[in-house]
């Protein structure tokens, strides 16, 4: 069963071993486990919903209790101290594209604002309640998840907007199709959600960004039915399907999405390389991304990063051979990491990682890491609630930045989080790594472990120190307020730095045209 407050599923365990807490304690101090609610306590303060009765809507306490928050960090709190807050009025399943008309009929009549829900996978608020006062229709959209009609021919799949990462994926796989898209919350989060917060998979490099992937669909909105044909491509005027990217349900329910689809790979296969320094490294990766070359994924982890993973891997004895072969090759304490996934035919995955090795250089340690690194892609993210038990908190942000700034972006959301836990007389463990490369700049993606107090207060108050700190110093280095987890309500304060006004006030009136009365996910995004 899925975990009400934590991540994955609740038979999932991944464990910390003992040299990896003490490689904790030693970086930022001992945890203390704090105490979690229950269930049905946090249940117990849930007010009776205000909406009309309606068949499709389910106005259980539990059931709105378990799609009142997503994964982010004060989510977390709210959820483990058992202080939901305002939760939706209602929650529906709907079946059908009819039925999300319905839906919308029915929260237009009750005066409730609606938040389309996907896998609640967002990380930056996208599915909270805004307004306490308002009525809030929650529409769970993960009934519809069948695959509607495969187009072989242009390679064209056309599925409900509510299918989840492994159901879509078995589904195309059974036809010998596969999407490639792969972000970290793959297990639970669904292809309506990627569309609508301009996603980002692992294997971006050969298969793109859900941008690139989505080619058409249906959206129903307040005001009326978007229908997106698909293209190859097409000059006439605005494409609506950039209105529909990004757009995190402000504008209305995706309720069906055709993706260009690729041939399942005949070989894939993940290699680790080393460098001794982060400057080599660095210019490896921009190098390798700008010569082009057929490789499926480049992940590069800083020193810092790469001494963690080392850490935390559990298997003391053979990272100790490795750190030794390495430091006999040239590198020591500041190395780093460089994950490259091939995937394709076989002949053209093996030039390719040839020439890929020629132009990085570095220390080429095989498969064994790289092969580690697939079997726990979607497993690590476990690791949160295991960390969370020993009383340590674990959160990320991330940018994107072109060429020049990515080092000075990096360091400014490291010590700008080093300097906002120091505020409370503790220490971040902060490092970093380029989850997406390109030849025009790259993703830079931090993670933040640090001690829990244990308060709810005190810790969301700690939280929203580091939100501020670390977006302030992603605005100032030049970077995206998000290059994949979206806006949401958390990042919105930041939006107009990259927008402007007019930009923005563009936003609203786009909204305003599907929606006039702003019922479709109010509070997140643009702000009114
Ligand atoms: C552990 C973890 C790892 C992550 N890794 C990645 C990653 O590698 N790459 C990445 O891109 N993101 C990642 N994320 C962020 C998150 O998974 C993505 O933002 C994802 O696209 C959200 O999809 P969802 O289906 O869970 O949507 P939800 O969280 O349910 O909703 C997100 C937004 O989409 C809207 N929405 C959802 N479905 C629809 C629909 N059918 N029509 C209209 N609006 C809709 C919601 O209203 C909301 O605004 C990660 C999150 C976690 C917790």
């Amino acid at each position: 069963m899925k975990r009400w407050n934590g991540w994955g599923d609740d038979t999932v365990d991944v464990a910390l071993n003992g040299e990896a807490l003490a490689f904790l304690a030693g970086r930022i101090g001992r945890g203390r486990a704090p105490l979690d609610a229950g269930f049905e306590e946090a249940c117990a303060a849930i007010a009776p919903g205000r909406l009309a009765p309606h068949p499709l809507v389910d106005a259980t306490p539990a059931t709105r209790a378990l799609h009142a928050l997503g994964q982010s960090l004060p989510d977390w709190l709210r959820l483990r101290h058992g202080r939901l807050g305002a939760v939706p009025d209602g929650v529906a399943f709907p079946e059908s594209a009819e039925q999300v008309r319905a839906l919308l009929a029915h929260a237009g009549r009750c005066g409730a604002a609606v938040i389309p829900y996907g896998g609640g996978t967002s990380v930056a608020g996208h599915i909270n309640v805004h307004d306490a006062a308002q009525p809030t229709l929650c529409i769970d959209m993960r009934r519809m998840r069948s695959l509607i009609a495969l187009d072989r021919e242009a390679q064209l799949a056309t599925f409900g907007a509510g299918v989840t990462g492994p159901d879509l994926e078995a589904q195309l796989r059974a036809h010998g199709y596969t999407l490639g898209h792969f972000p970290q919350s793959f297990e639970y989060s669904t292809l309506g959600g990627w569309v609508v917060t301009r996603s980002s998979g692992q294997q971006s490099l050969r298969y793109g960004r859900i941008e690139g992937m989505f080619a058409g669909g249906r959206v129903e909105t307040p005001g009326g039915t978007l229908d997106i044909p698909t293209f190859p491509a097409s000059a006439a005027g605005i494409d609506l399907r950039e209105m529909v990217l990004g757009s995190e349900g402000r504008l209305g329910i995706l309720t069906e999405a055709t993706v260009r689809v690729s041939r399942l790979p005949e070989h894939e296969a993940f290699h680790a390389v080393v460098f001794p320094d982060w400057e080599r490294a660095e210019r490896a990766v921009r190098e390798l991304s700008q010569a082009r070359l057929p490789l499926s994924m480049l992940r590069l982890s800083n020193a810092l990063e790469t001494t963690t993973m080392l850490a935390l891997a559990g298997h003391a004895k053979q990272v100790g051979l490795l750190e030794r072969y390495l430091r006999w090759r040239g590198c020591g304490a500041h190395k780093c990491m460089l994950m490259i996934g091939v995937t394709g035919p076989k002949a053209h995955g093996k030039a390719a990682l040839r020439e890929a090795l020629r132009i990085a250089g570095g220390v080429h340690i095989g498969r064994a890491l790289g092969e580690r690194w697939r079997h726990g892609r979607f497993r690590n993210v476990y690791l949160r609630n295991t960390a969370w038990a020993h009383g340590y908190a674990i959160d990320t942000v991330e940018t994107a930045v072109d060429w020049p700034g990515v080092t000075r972006a990096m360091h400014a959301v490291e010590s700008a989080a080093g300097e906002a836990f120091a505020a409370h007389g503790e220490r971040v463990h902060a490092y970093t790594h380029l989850s997406h490369i390109y030849p025009q700049g790259a993703s830079v993606y931090s993670t933040f472990v640090y001690r829990l107090a244990g308060d709810f207060e005190t810790d969301l108050a700690r939280w929203r120190d580091l939100k501020r700190a670390v977006s302030n110093a992603i605005v100032a280095s030049g970077g995206t307020i998000s290059h994949q987890h979206g806006v949401g309500a958390d990042h919105a304060p930041w939006l107009a730095a990259e927008k402007g006004e007019l930009g923005l006030a563009a936003m609203r009136a786009l909204f305003r045209t599907f929606d006039p009365e702003g019922r479709m996910n109010p509070g997140k995004l643009v702000l009114p």
